[in-house]
């Protein structure tokens, strides 16, 4: 999108809001199912936690990817988008047996990581085919906080438990119809990856009935000017060959399943804000907007860099600035950037803002979420309507108290 169209989008629908370039999450889609076009049968399934609106949702039904979800009000917004169950994988963590079994009778595919679980539901469910979520203690990911692979992950059911799990699948007499994994965010190295591969191909061997092997996700995507981004297409070349020859060896053409959230959205998204005032201190020439890490975490929870813009004045003379916001406490966006000179009212665009953006928004300070827009064909389409204050109050419960106490007179 260019700056004249977002500007537009911001006088349009007014300030903090989310704008969704439709075309950047055709193209990652696209780029991701291009680089893997030798396997014959390839399954993306979007996960929904990084974006989850659902028009979002709709939009990834369209293209004819399936979608990953990790809590049954996911599979609730998949079905009410027109996903069928066949084509929702359910992969949570740490939620109870009777959550897996609400997702398991509305028909969406089971990913189980927990081996107690595991002999509950085979148990009781032995004719639900399932898929097992392996801890193949890879370290992908650079940030600790995002990686989820490593031997202390909460995770996954360890390499290292496969007899156990074999175990439960014979005295339960359950399927196990999938071999899954996902080693956490920002996957920089495909060589840790594709060694991450050859443990899962390890793993699949000792079970029989498989349709699926699914490499989860943590696509890396750039964040600013010479960032490094996982190299889709070379991992396209070199996973193919090693998969297409494992199913060989298998006897079986299976399915290549993978989940990305960050890959297809995050470069899609602009969260637009606007300068309420430039304020100087000693040190530092503060950037105030309309907004705080109510509407975007990222900054302050990971540490996760967004470029920033001014679109008001792109050709203005660079200088550097702190961009903060308006939460009562440290809430920085960015320190000391480097921005076209900045005005009050100007729209600031902070990028990448399509993945864990809105979906991690709250109402801290009893502030409104922001609006959403998909921009789509060239047109602005709103998604989501800005809060009002019947949304604050929503859901909360008044007492009474009775009458107010007279205040005692100070003499
Ligand atoms: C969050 C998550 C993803 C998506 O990860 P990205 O880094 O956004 O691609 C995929 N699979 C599972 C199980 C997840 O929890």
């Amino acid at each position: 999108m260019t700056n004249e169209q977002l500007l537009k989008v911001a006088q349009e629908f007014g300030s903090p809001v989310y704008v969704y370039d439709a075309e950047k999450i055709s193209n990652q889609y696209k780029r991701l199912t291009n680089a893997f076009k030798s396997v014959k049968k390839l399954k993306i399934n979007y996960a929904v936690k990084a974006l989850s609106n659902i028009s979002i949702l709709k939009f990834f039904n369209k293209l004819g990817s399936g979608i990953d979800t990790v809590s049954i009000q996911e599979v609730n917004l998949g079905l009410a988008a027109s996903f069928l169950p066949e084509q929702i994988i359910f992969t949570p963590n740490g939620v109870s047996l009777s959550e897996i079994e609400e997702a398991a009778k509305l028909g969406v595919q089971i990913n189980i990581d927990n081996l107690s679980i595991l002999e509950q539901f085979g148990t009781k469910h032995p004719n639900i085919p399932v898929c097992i979520r392996i801890n193949p203690h890879v370290m992908a990911g650079g940030n600790a906080n995002i990686s989820v692979g490593h031997i202390d992950s909460k995770f996954g059911i360890s390499i290292h438990q496969i007899p156990h799990i074999l175990r439960i699948v014979e005295n339960t007499k359950m399927t196990i119809n999938g071999i899954h994994m996902h080693t956490g965010s920002d996957i920089l190295d495909i060589d840790v990856f594709l060694y991450a591969s050859e443990i899962l191909f390890e793993t699949a061997k000792q079970f029989k009935n498989l349709d699926f092997i699914d490499f989860g996700s943590g696509f890396k995507v750039p964040y600013k000017a010479g960032d490094i981004e996982t190299n889709i297409e070379e991992l396209g070349k070199k996973l193919t060959k090693k998969f297409n020859s494992f199913c060989k060896d298998y006897g079986k053409e299976l399915t290549l399943a993978f989940e990305p959230g960050k890959f297809l959205v995050s470069e899609s998204g602009h969260f637009l804000t606007q300068v309420n005032a430039v304020k100087q201190t000693t040190s530092t020439v503060f950037a105030q907007v309309d907004s705080g890490f109510n509407h975007l975490i990222r900054p302050m929870l990971y540490g996760s860099h967004h470029d920033i813009i001014n679109i008001s004045n792109a050709n203005g003379r660079e200088r550097f600035y702190t961009v903060v916001g308006y939460i009562c406490e440290t809430d920085t966006f960015g320190n000391n950037r480097r921005i076209n000179e900045i005005n009050d009212g100007d729209i600031l665009c902070f990028k990448n803002a399509g993945a864990y953006c809105f979906s991690m928004a709250s109402n801290y300070n009893s502030r409104y979420r922001p609006a959403e827009v998909l921009w789509h064909n060239n047109k602005a389409h709103l998604i989501r309507k800005r809060e009002t204050f019947d949304d604050i109050l929503k859901n909360q419960v008044e007492i009474d108290f009775g009458k107010k106490q007279e205040a005692a007179l100070v003499k």
